[in-house]
């Protein structure tokens, strides 16, 4: 078994895909230390800023001391604790939803809907740049899957027409484009889904706590309510800095859920202090909305400022903004360099985006200030005329 395993890795390494992990010793926040050395970090998907904030921590600690540390059973078994169900209420409530059901984590919130709402003889529909475990859940359902050309309406319309009339019809697209930072025109997917007949469902693993007024996401953010966005996925441990996800809708989607969703039924709950830790992140979307401002800020002077640098911006308004690059050797030498100085930013590549748009995922998070993006910016423009040529960059 392993030389046929070391010549599959042998052959990701020669393609410059090979993944590695770090080994992190400090809390989450702007500066992170990591095999001894503090670094400046631009690659974590902690938005908000909430993931050590001492409110959330407090409350995971208060709550273990009651309620201990595992999750012990299913929800469906005896792991479905009070904190759970107030979390479901809250996200509810967030959400403007009639109900929601929280998932061990997003992954499987995305596999378990999917999975539950489509069979056999219905259709599915996805933007091509969807999250892999949307991609994954359309795959598993065993519905027709088809996907279409990012964010392009047109074509989505053009498979929609031609759908036979038999089977259910189900429309998914990511609200925020994890490696893209870009949105998915959500009212007019509502409007198409409405015209053919389909359900819409949004997965707003980096909107929820960062985009719309109070924070409610990609929804609030286009004004849909449940009947326009009948399914609504959310994470929990991206903007809201603690852990899992949830599905937000009517009374019987989440019913169904709790019936056929099988990464619902057979897994543990998440231990109810993350729950309280979660509970603890809600109340801060209100009582510390700064963060988003700041972040909001945040974004726009990284832009104004990249712009004129002639870095390699690419279309986004939230705090994903990645730089394209290409090739995947030259995207990684950028990031050792930037590493070299300090600063960890994380080179994308096949297959997680297409060939030959090899990228820096570049996150910014309430936790930075102006300086920390000064810092990086200066960085960017220093190893980008390295290594590209002055003229590219
Ligand atoms: N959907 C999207 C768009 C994501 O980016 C991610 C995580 N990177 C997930 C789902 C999965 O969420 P989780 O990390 O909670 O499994």
């Amino acid at each position: 078994m392993n030389e046929v395993l070391q010549r599959r890795l042998t052959a990701r390494r020669e393609q410059s895909r090979y993944r590695s992990r770090r080994v992190l010793e400090s809390a989450q926040g702007a500066r992170l230390r990591v095999d001894g050395r503090e670094m400046l970090q631009f690659c974590s998907n902690d938005y908000l800023g909430l993931a050590n904030h001492p409110k959330l921590v407090a409350a995971m600690q208060g709550a273990s001391a009651v309620m201990g540390v595992g999750g012990g059973a299913s929800h469906l078994v005896c792991g479905h604790s009070a904190l759970h169900h107030q979390l479901e209420e809250r996200l509810a409530k967030i959400t403007g939803r009639e109900r929601a059901l929280l998932f061990s984590t997003g992954y499987m919130a995305n596999l378990g809907t999917v999975t539950a709402l489509l069979g056999k003889g219905d259709h599915i529909l996805e933007d091509r740049l969807n999250h892999a475990s949307l991609l994954d859940a359309g795959l598993l359902s065993g519905a027709r899957f088809q996907r279409f050309q990012h964010n392009d309406m047109a074509d989505l319309e053009r498979r929609l027409q031609k759908l036979p009339v038999e089977g259910n019809r189900l429309i998914v697209v990511d609200a925020v484009f994890s490696m893209d930072g870009d949105m998915a025109p959500l009212a007019e997917l509502a409007a198409l889904a409405q015209k053919y007949g389909a359900w819409l469902m949004a997965d707003d693993a980096h909107g929820f706590g960062v985009l719309g007024e109070s924070g409610a996401g990609s929804a609030e953010f286009f004004g849909l309510n449940q009947q326009q966005l009948p399914v609504l996925m959310g994470t929990l441990g991206k903007g809201l800095g603690s852990f899992g996800a949830f599905v937000a809708g009517s009374e019987e989607l989440i019913e169904t859920l709790i019936q056929f969703a099988r990464p619902y039924i057979y897994t543990t709950a998440m231990p109810p202090a993350v729950a309280a830790a979660t509970i603890a992140g809600c109340d801060l979307l209100a009582d510390e909305s700064w963060r988003r401002s700041h972040l909001q800020d945040l974004i726009g002077y990284f832009r104004q400022r990249a712009e004129s640098l002639n870095l390699p911006l690419m279309p986004s308004p939230t705090a994903i903004q990645p730089l394209l690059i290409g090739d995947e050797q030259t995207a990684m030498a950028i990031s050792a360099q930037l590493e070299a100085r300090g600063i960890l930013v994380s080179a994308i590549r096949p297959p997680t985006v297409p060939v030959g748009s090899s990228r820096l995922r570049i996150t910014l998070s309430a936790s930075h200030s102006q300086a920390d993006v000064d810092e990086l910016l200066t960085a960017l423009s220093d190893v980008l005329a390295e290594v590209l040529g002055a003229t590219d960059c």
